[in-house]
């Protein structure tokens, strides 16, 4: 029976060499970088592919691709540890070239693509050259995708697309755009849509803004609210089957999400880093909060809740490995994409609180961090929705009770007991229950 919670030895040595730079190269470049996908960027463009060179140089490029498509193959385990040193950074995933969403995107077209596609997009897109978005949620809803009325209709050999959606991250960057759209309105609901490559520059895709976290000073922002207005593309750029938009989703859904996980492990560590040294540093009242039981106690709640979420985190990591199969872990993938939201915003708010005035300031991260927290909790799908998932999962296994009386009934578990038992008890003297 293996049960380890130990890292090779070679491993752990890449890790620790990667916990250094991610310190020392990379959260430094969050300070100064404004945002890491944008290639047009001079000071993006001076910082980061230095530091992506040394990374490939070190063979941690794209640990989250097979080996066919340039990556090491390490599978979920590996990359959780990895991811948890990435996490700390916001820059660290593009200088490692795991960023959202390209990571995803870039695995559907590894297995939806043509070999035009892959020429086109794929190549480049594994290299940095070129970022992408994803275009799935519209404007009058995101968590219920069997709302959406974006189009796609044939004409000729091309299809034309119309529609808005919202919240497409990186829109304004990317060069191409993966869209969602209603191909065939009359089919079962889960078969109406398809998924499209629609290149950037294609007439009638228009960007009406860049929508920004509440954080972000008014103009600044990456969230593209998206129109399609008669967008054509040819038959080729469809990606998987028509009607088959949910299966391609859920392609990069599943490690798409559990790699948020591993990354907020990293960052809920660092959060917790800073919420201890300040419970060490601050004096009120002539003793360090350190020592005041409330604060111990939140430093306590901290630790565990984070461990917690780490372990679980890790071992679903280690189930994908084992199931190669998304599906088999969908309720523990939802479990840790619930969890995630709960333990960022529980840190970061103890974290803001032990700061004071301060805490609630643009001079240090926590406000971002609580945003950020509820954004984890909408992405790819609202935490009530994942724990709705993971309820009907665990519930399945379950059956009514026969009778009026739980099985659990003592009374009836008594009863029982009494009767296994009843030919080597007999004779001895026993109080009577009842
Ligand atoms: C920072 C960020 C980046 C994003 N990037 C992308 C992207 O690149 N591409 C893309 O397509 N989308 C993206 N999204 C959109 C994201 O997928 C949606 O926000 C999400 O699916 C929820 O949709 P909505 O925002 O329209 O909320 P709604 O669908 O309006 O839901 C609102 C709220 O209703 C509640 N709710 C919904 N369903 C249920 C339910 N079944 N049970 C109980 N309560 C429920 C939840 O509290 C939910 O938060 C991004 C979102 C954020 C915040």
């Amino acid at each position: 029976m293996a049960w380890d919670f130990s890292t090779d030895p070679e491993y752990a040595e890449l890790l620790a060499w990667a916990d250094t730079f991610v310190r020392e190269e990379c959260e430094p470049l969050d300070l100064v970088v404004r945002e890491s996908h944008d290639l047009t960027d001079p000071v993006r463009q001076a910082l980061i592919p230095p530091l992506q060179a040394v990374v490939k140089e070190k063979g941690l490029w794209a640990t989250h691709l097979g080996p066919e498509l340039g990556g090491a193959g390490f599978g979920q385990v590996k990359l959780a540890l990895l991811n948890e040193i990435l996490g700390r950074s916001v820059c660290a995933p593009i200088v490692f070239g795991s960023q959202a969403p390209d990571s995803g995107n870039s695995e559907i077209l590894a297995r939806f693509g043509t070999p035009k596609l892959k020429e086109r997009y794929l190549e480049p897109l594994l290299d940095n050259r070129i970022v992408s978005a994803f275009s799935m949620t519209e404007p009058q809803g995101g968590a219920d995708p069997k709302i959406f009325t974006t189009s796609a209709a044939p004409a000729g050999d091309d299809w034309v697309i119309n529609g808005e959606k919202w919240f497409t991250s990186y829109a304004r960057m990317a060069s191409f755009l993966i869209v969602m759209a209603v191909t065939d309105p009359d089919a079962p609901p889960y078969q109406r849509q398809t998924m499209f490559i629609v290149p950037a520059e294609t007439p009638g895709v228009n960007v009406l803004r860049s929508v920004g976290m509440g954080y972000e000073p008014v103009g600044e922002g990456i969230e593209g609210y998206v129109s399609y207005e008669n967008v054509r593309v040819p038959a080729e750029n469809m990606l998987g089957p028509r009607g088959g938009a949910f299966l391609v989703a859920q392609s990069r859904l599943g490690g798409g999400r559990i790699h948020h996980a591993m990354r907020t492990v990293g960052l809920v560590g660092r959060i917790f880093d800073m919420l201890c040294e300040r419970a060490v540093s601050r004096y009120t009242q002539g003793e360090v909060l350190a020592n005041k039981q409330l604060v111990q106690e939140m430093v306590a709640d901290s630790w565990m809740e984070i461990e917690a979420f780490r372990l679980l985190t890790l071992r679903t990591a280690w189930k994908i490995d084992q199931l190669h199969d998304y599906k088999a872990v969908r309720a523990d993938i939802s479990a840790v994409k619930a969890m995630m939201q709960k333990v960022l915003h529980d840190v970061s708010a103890r974290a803001l609180q032990l700061h004071g005035s301060l805490g609630t300031t643009h001079e240090m991260p926590f406000v971002h961090y609580l945003v950020e927290s509820f954004v984890l909790g909408l992405a790819d799908g609202p935490t009530e929705v994942h724990k709705v998932t993971l309820a009907r999962q665990i519930l399945k296994d379950y059956q009514p009770a026969e009778g009026l009386f739980p099985s659990s009934h003592l009374v009836k578990l008594r009863a029982a007991a009494e009767a296994k038992y009843a030919d080597r008890l007999a004779g001895i003297p026993r109080p009577t229950v009842r």
